[in-house]
């Protein structure tokens, strides 16, 4: 679909930019302005175009690399809250928002010594 957009594109923004020289000839600077603005927005619209396809392109390539590891998508919430559990000790950790360890707790000292 990219390439058949960029076609229309390469060919509008020549004819753009011969409408605008035609009508700057005239003295019609409204027309001429409202022609410039649109062979802008050509280019505008070409450029999105490709960074579109450059998007796509990678997020297809991301599911490809995915799908063949066998590993679902990464989520956020999941990564943060397997980040919180892996820090995790104790219950009195999780209680006290990890101000204190039980007695029993193997991370008791590293947090006292700190
Ligand atoms: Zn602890």
């Amino acid at each position: 679909m990219s390439r058949p957009l960029h076609v229309a594109y390469g060919a509008l923004l020549p004819w753009l930019g011969y409408c605008a020289i035609q009508t700057g000839r005239t003295g019609n600077w409204w027309a001429t302005a409202t022609f410039a603005a649109a062979s802008a927005l050509t280019v505008i619209a070409a450029l999105r175009e490709g960074q579109l396809e450059d998007a796509l392109r990678r997020e297809a390539v991301r599911d490809e690399r995915e799908a063949r590891l066998g590993r679902p998508p990464l989520d956020t919430a999941e990564c943060a809250a397997s980040v919180a559990l892996a820090a995790a000790c104790c219950e009195r950790w999780w209680t006290s928002a990890g101000a204190d360890h039980d007695s029993a707790c193997s991370r008791q000292h590293r947090s006292d010594a700190a």
